[in-house]
């Protein structure tokens, strides 16, 4: 039996795949290889197949191999962060006069690397509403992109997008179908099962879980996409290094119980956010009147944590919301285990204004950690009495 075989739920892979103990020692934990080179046998002749860090180290390909499997690929390529593995992925399969097909909400600092590093090179980038699949498919028809990249739940309005539709209409005009999975996570979500050629990760958020370390992936089930995104990772050099890669691997190994937890607790302040008078809208998948509720039981196996809302009381309203909060801290990111709150149009998506991807100032996002949930309803109510 191979390893998958043996290995096949999704929280012992997680702990499993990738991690086999050390075999001089009996380690449980597999060692840090703190190295940049490695000593041959006589030339040529390596111990393994590693010859220098740049190109392979044990420690990230244990972290690439964890990464595969959660993801149902057959590769999984580590970056020093999202946007590093983000770039070698494009460059491996753009030249200049290509174009990318992109959602109206991506990530900004995605947006930002196609419209503003690839552009002067030659790359044309269109964004458009993805869930109107009419228009998508118009576009897809009349662009002809290489790319068509989506992101979802989406950020910071938590928009849920149809992979399998997606997937379907881009590939009838022989586009590359990239979903970036940050938010979801291989846990709630796995859009190489739905149809997706390639998964981007910034592992700084979930899959990291802790808030300590930096990191990005790609993985394919497309054998020759991966020679061309692991050439560009050896021959450009963007990679992650032994100790960020361990830690990955050690927060990896808690994903399941960690997704489940700040499902339920998002889950709670979503419902104790939803109908409150300052409160004008919530923004969570799992709520009923979520417009992509339906798409997101179907497509996922649970909402995840993070979740916006609109202050009734306008910008004024959420910069007091966001500064009252004690558990909550202020600070950019998400998917660690502590709750962070970020206003996204100063903070996160400051990069953005001005573009079609811009944010309403009314708006407030909230990374749900997995604290107890009773202090995270208090700290929220807390916010919501330093409006009155
Ligand atoms: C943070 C983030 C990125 C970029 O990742 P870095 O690790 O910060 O480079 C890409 N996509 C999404 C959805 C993100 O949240």
């Amino acid at each position: 039996m191979t390893d998958d075989e043996i290995l096949h739920g999704f929280a012992t892979r997680a702990i499993h795949a990738g991690q086999e103990f050390d075999p001089t020692t009996g380690a449980v934990t597999p060692p840090v290889y703190m190295t940049s080179t490695f000593v041959q046998r006589s030339i040529g002749d390596l111990r393994g197949g590693y010859e220098y860090a740049r190109g392979g180290n044990p420690t990230r390909d244990a972290l690439q191999t964890q990464l595969a499997s959660l993801e149902g690929g057959r590769t999984g390529l580590s970056f020093a962060s999202g946007l590093a593995a983000e770039d070698a992925l494009l460059r491996a399969i753009l030249k200049p006069g290509d174009r990318v097909l992109m959602g109206n909400d991506v990530y900004g600092g995605t947006h930002r690397l196609v419209r503003r590093i690839f552009g002067p090179w030659g790359v044309e980038l269109t964004t458009i509403e993805l869930g109107d699949l009419a228009a998508t498919r118009e576009a897809l028809e009349s662009l002809r992109p290489r790319v068509l990249w989506l992101e979802t739940p989406s950020n910071p309005l938590m928009k849920i997008t149809d992979i399998t539709a997606l997937a379907e209409i881009a590939h009838a005009v022989g586009a590359i179908v990239v979903v970036d999975n940050t938010f979801a996570t291989p846990y709630l979500q796995q859009p190489l099962v739905l149809g997706a050629d390639v998964v981007v990760h910034s592992t700084t958020k979930y899959l990291g879980g802790h808030s300590d370390v930096l990191g990005g992936a790609i993985v394919t089930n497309d054998d020759e996409l991966a020679e061309q995104v692991r050439f560009h990772q050896f021959a450009a050099g963007a990679v992650l290094g032994p100790m960020d890669a361990w830690l990955t691997t050690r927060g990896i190994k808690t994903l399941a119980v960690r997704m489940r937890q700040h499902s339920e607790n998002a889950q709670a302040i979503a419902e104790a956010l939803d109908g409150h008078a300052a409160v004008s809208r919530v923004y969570y998948p799992g709520l009923p009147h979520h417009p992509g509720h339906d798409l997101a039981v179907r497509q996922m196996r649970g909402f995840g944590g993070m979740l916006s809302l609109d202050l009734a009381g306008g910008a004024a309203a959420a910069r007091r919301f966001a500064e009252s909060l004690r558990v909550f801290q202020l600070a950019e990111s998400l998917g660690g285990v502590e709750s962070l709150v970020n206003y996204p149009s100063e903070m996160t998506h400051a990069s953005v204004r001005g573009t079609e991807l811009e944010v309403s100032d009314a708006i407030v996002r909230l990374s749900v950690g997995i604290e107890d949930v009773d202090d995270l309803l208090a700290d929220v109510h807390r916010g919501l009495a330093a409006l009155a």
